[in-house]
């Protein structure tokens, strides 16, 4: 390798390896150094090109996504390369720090200080201080000694960051503000247009007004925001029209707020350019006036003793009327107008202005309308999605949590957590999510007096509207601490009249769940519950299919499937596997003596005997009668007969208790082993019958393993 690419390989290999900040640094030393005529000229001039060049990897490092830790690091490589490049620019010609482009760096700065992390901005800041100390120019030029120059320079970086920074943080506030503002403005329109629910409404009146919580499913702010925009506009060109109609000054439309005390200003169409807004009171004046009466109220000539209010300058007006819009029988608002002919209105003009009235109530009902319609389109696609998320699962843990999942679309909560009724009234918590909760998962209580147990007992969510206090009210049981949290919401999930158990979800927000929210939870709720109920089915007839209904062990049919498919696996890997076929001696004895009930007493206590003794690897099944087979992988015939030989113990040290009396029994039992005894399921089971039927003919209660011998002496 030639040493120009043995030099370019080195260099890029020490520029990986070290940092940007690192490689800034040693520039701005470059640079220093520079200056000070301490390097060769053609190594400054070399400078240049690197400059630029760190410049621009910086710039393209702090443009690729970076963690936030490391954005103050790239901010600082940023500035510094800048501030270098530009101190450099600047010391070009004359060689001078205080040249023509020496009051470029203080904007520059400006601008970092506005652009990067407050940590950078000031190290780089520290940084242009240092080499300008260390620039010959610099401490030709000053008379001032180090030490107050390196202050100076300091507190001016310092005065300019702290100033840059408020002002940009002035900006931001005011900007905030504005949208605040008006955010607020399009809210408080929209409720004294009824867009959102007027239950939710009503109850965040009596529970928190500041904050529009709960509704999440009824305001989609961008839906009202563009709702009211678009009232606005169409009262705009209404009202415009009218204005013209008539010849007036001003048509204005005022609204009354929630409270029906004020008057807002919500659309006009005037001449003037600078009209109040508002609000003012619905019981003063001409306003106060024509709400009270259902007929135009008007003011002509002399008798307009008054201005007009919502005029900022006086203006010459000669007639002024006002006509009250109702809704439902209830005052909403005035139409208003003046102009400056003296004439009240021809009855043309009057059935106008009340056909303008007419389209303005009917330009805020339909806006209402299609919220309502939009509100319902997007409440039904958070059920059908949920529907189609429970109708995905299976088991009752998937439901569980599809339930939580679906929750969470429809209502916005920090604490949910799912119980189930369990066998003797218990209730189990099944499912918990939140912070700090964890502990509750798998708790059992019987309390009836917490939510949980009333809902299960009343069958109907609580408490009313969501709303709770934690220090009065219990959620699971007493024993059992739960969230304190001022909005709670227990569903019962019950399907035909059943109560199967509840969901239950918390909120930090008072009046958390609003009117609409707790509607869609309660239809919710009831698919959780279909859904619960369904996979508790499919399980029962999972286990009706492969157990037999007396024991509970597993069938015969489910036992061939399972000893075939352990056989294949025994097969391939060459391991054994036994077979034992279990039967109870004279057990037809115990029928006719004690009757079947106390026969199916004896099947149920032999089926637990050999549940107790088998390995956990075994499989255990009832064949049919009084008989059971058990599979045992990878075991020989010695470890299959010590299997044997403790069933019979076990069964020895058994008695079976009844009402009639008290039952001892004995059993034989018929081993056999792959490979020796059979190749396939069909001969294995052949040979361990062949053996256990050697065992009741050699006089019962015996285990006999199969051999060749056997079988020749049954042949
Ligand atoms: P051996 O020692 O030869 O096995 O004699 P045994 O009397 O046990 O004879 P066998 O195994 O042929 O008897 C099975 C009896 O089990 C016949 C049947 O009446 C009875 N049986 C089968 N299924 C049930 C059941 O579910 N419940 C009850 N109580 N009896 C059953
Ligand atoms: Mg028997
Ligand atoms: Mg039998």
């Amino acid at each position: 390798m030639d040493p120009l690419t043995q030099a370019s390989q080195l260099a890029q290999r020490a520029l990986r390896a070290s940092s940007g900040s690192a490689r800034v640094l040693l520039l701005a030393a470059l640079v220093v150094l520079g200056e000070h005529g301490k390097l060769p000229t053609w190594l400054v001039y070399a400078l240049q090109p690197a400059l630029c060049a760190a410049l621009l990897v910086a710039f393209l490092r702090r443009r690729t996504p970076a963690p936030d830790a490391s954005l103050t690091r790239l901010d600082f490589e940023l500035l510094c390369s800048a501030l270098v490049v530009l101190l450099q620019a600047v010391c070009w010609q004359p060689r001078d720090v205080a040249g023509p482009l020496a009051g470029a760096l203080y904007p520059a700065f400006a601008l970092a200080a506005v652009l990067a992390r407050p940590l950078a901005s000031l190290l780089g800041w520290g940084l242009l201080a240092v080499m300008l100390l260390a620039l010959p120019a610099a401490r030709g030029a000053s008379p001032l000694s180090h030490a107050t120059l390196a202050a100076l320079v300091g507190l001016t970086g310092l005065a300019l960051w702290l100033s840059t920074r408020a002002l940009v943080a002035r900006a931001q506030r005011a900007a905030h503000q504005g949208v605040d503002r008006e955010l607020m403005r399009l809210r408080e329109a929209a409720r004294s247009y009824r867009l959102l629910a007027a239950e939710a409404q009503a109850e965040r009146a009596s529970s928190a007004p500041a904050k529009p919580a709960g509704d999440g499913a009824s305001s989609d702010p961008r839906l009202v925001q563009s709702s009211v925009e678009e009232i606005h506009a169409a009262l705009r060109s209404c009202l415009s029209v009218c204005r013209s109609a008539l010849g007036c000054r001003s048509v204005l439309l005022w609204w009354l707020d929630e409270a029906g005390v004020w008057l807002h200003l919500r659309g006009h169409s005037s001449s003037e350019q600078q009209l109040v807004e508002g609000p003012f009171s619905a019981r003063e004046g001409i306003f106060a006036a024509a709400l009270e009466s259902d007929r135009l109220v008007e003011l002509v000539g002399s008798s307009l003793t008054r201005p007009l209010p919502y005029y900022r300058s006086l203006q010459a007006v000669a007639h002024a009327g006002a006509l009250a819009l109702c809704e439902d029988g209830q005052p909403c608002g005035v139409l208003a107008f003046d102009r400056q002919e003296a004439r009240p209105l021809s009855v043309e003009e009057l059935g106008l202005l009340q056909e303008t009235a007419r389209l303005v109530r009917r330009i805020i009902a339909n806006e209402r309308a299609f919220v309502q319609l939009e509100r319902a389109k997007a409440e039904q696609s958070k059920l059908f999605r949920a529907v189609e998320r429970l109708n995905e699962v299976r088991t009752e843990a998937q439901v569980i949590e599809a339930a939580l999942a679906s929750a969470r679309d429809v209502a916005a909560f920090q604490f949910a957590a799912v119980t189930l009724l369990r066998a003797g009234n218990e209730h189990e918590i099944c499912a918990v999510d939140g912070d700090g909760a964890d502990e509750l998962r798998g708790k059992t209580f019987r309390d009836g007096t917490g939510l949980v147990g009333m809902v299960v007992a009343n069958k109907h969510p609580l408490p009313f509207r969501g709303q709770c206090d934690s220090d009065v009210q219990v959620l699971f049981a007493r024993q059992l601490e739960a969230p304190k949290l001022p909005s709670l919401f227990v569903l019962p999930l019950q399907v035909h009249g059943h109560v199967l158990g509840t969901l239950v979800l918390g909120s930090t927000e008072p009046g958390g769940f609003g009117a609409q929210v707790r509607l869609i939870l309660q239809v919710l709720a009831g698919h959780v519950a279909v859904s619960l109920a369904n996979a508790r089915m499919v399980k029962r007839l999972e286990e009706l299919a492969t157990t037999d209904g007396l024991t509970g062990l597993l069938n015969k049919r489910t036992v061939t499937e399972t000893a075939r498919q352990k056989l294949r696996s025994a097969q391939r890997f060459q391991k054994n596997l036994s077979v034992l076929i279990c039967d109870l001696d004279h057990f037809k004895q115990v029928n006719d003596t004690y009757g079947h009930d106390v026969g199916d007493l004896v099947i149920k206590g032999f089926a637990d005997v050999l549940r107790r003794t088998k390995r956990e690897t075994d499989t255990v099944g009832r064949f049919g009668g009084e008989e059971f087979v058990v599979v045992c992988e990878e075991t020989d015939l010695v470890g299959a007969e010590l299997l044997g030989e403790r069933i019979r113990a076990e069964l020895g040290r058994s008695t079976f208790v009844s009402p009639v009396g008290t039952v001892r029994m004995t059993c034989s039992i018929g081993v056999a082993t792959y490979p020796d005894a059979g190749a396939d399921w069909e001969s294995l089971f052949k040979a361990t019958d062949e053996a256990l039927y050697s065992s009741k003919r050699s006089g019962r209660n015996r285990v006999t393993l199969w051999s060749t011998r056997l079988r020749a002496k049954a042949g």
